[in-house]
């Protein structure tokens, strides 16, 4: 292997840190401390880790938890009429609706019934409309994790060529987004893409959110690119990411690992988003 390796999980310790330092200051001047709610419904074993872990992550960053499960018949009307409680309580600064929701109900409707500017997830379309035209508004945290580990891996991105793989609401669109407003040169891929290697072995910022396991080959990767795995497989062989990380860690000149890069980065961000719409509510100035 000649790739470095990037390491998310510190990075997200020491953003947690500066959050948990912001959070305190945040008290002294407003009186308060910031608050997310977190809303669960249904059994979902993988999303009910989240919401744990979350919550357990806001408290030791000295905010406010509040969390919210509902079973899984609840219906629509009353999964939106506890957001629109959660949007009039002052004590809340940040709202999460943890996907997926069971399918009789509508997460577009749900998603578009938060306060945008509770909205510490970025899902809603006002935040997307704001990423779009560089309004200020809430990202995604998951590629605003991503952005944050390739700015620190090489600092100005202006210039670069990048390709995002994939293209969802969550992780591959914000991102593509994000690196435009970094000035590179963006590539989406998507299922249609022809000569997907191709493209690839063009770019100089490989992002690979399309959970498949290992799907993105070493010999597709450019000598000297920096890659970000954002996926997350669970295999035989225990969690893996999309990139064939082997392979790629032999040509790039860094790379995120899978567990212990982009996952980390997700929660850290989702702290962070919270503190900066404390800050916002209150009319207090926060540099991020
Ligand atoms: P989605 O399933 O919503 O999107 C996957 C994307 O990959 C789609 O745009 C799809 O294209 C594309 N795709 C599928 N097959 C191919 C192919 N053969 N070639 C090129 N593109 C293809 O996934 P998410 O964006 O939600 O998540 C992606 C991965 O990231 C998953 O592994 C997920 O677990 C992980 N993840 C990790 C997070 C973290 O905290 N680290 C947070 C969120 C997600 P098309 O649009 O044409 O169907």
């Amino acid at each position: 292997m000649t790739a470095e390796l990037i390491d998310g999980k510190a990075f997200a310790l020491r953003l947690r840190a500066r959050v948990g330092e912001g959070v305190a200051r945040f008290r002294a001047a407003a009186g308060r401390v910031p608050g997310l709610a977190v809303v669960l419904v249904g059994e979902d074993a993988a999303s009910a880790v989240y919401v744990r872990s979350k919550g357990k992550a806001t408290v030791a960053a000295g905010m406010e938890s509040f969390e919210h499960r509902l079973p899984a018949d609840i219906d629509e009307a009353s999964l939106i009429a506890l957001v629109e409680r959660l949007n009039a309580d002052a004590a809340v600064d940040g709202i999460l609706v943890q996907l997926p929701l069971p399918g009789h109900i509508d997460a577009a409707r749900v998603l578009l019934a938060i306060d945008p500017d509770k909205d510490v997830d970025g899902f809603h379309p006002v935040n997307a409309g704001r990423l779009a035209t560089g309004l200020p508004g809430f990202v995604p945290c998951t590629p605003l994790g991503c952005a944050m580990l390739l700015k620190d891996q090489l600092g100005d991105l202006s210039g670069k060529d990048a390709i995002v793989i994939g293209r969802s609401n969550i992780v591959g669109k914000p991102m593509a987004a994000l690196l435009t407003a970094e000035s590179c040169t963006v590539t989406i891929a998507h299922s249609r893409t022809h000569d997907l290697p191709g493209h690839v072995h063009r770019a100089d910022i490989v992002v690979a959110a399309v959970g498949r396991a290992n799907f993105v080959k070493g010999e597709w990767i450019k000598p000297g690119a920096v890659v970000i795995d954002v996926g997350i497989n669970r295999t035989e062989d225990g969690l893996v990411g999309d990139v064939d990380f082997g392979g790629a860690a032999m040509v790039a000149s860094a790379i995120t690992p899978v567990p212990g890069g982009v996952g980390p980065m997700t929660i850290a961000c989702l702290l962070r988003n919270t503190l900066v719409a404390a800050h916002r509510r209150d009319g207090i100035d926060y540099d991020a």
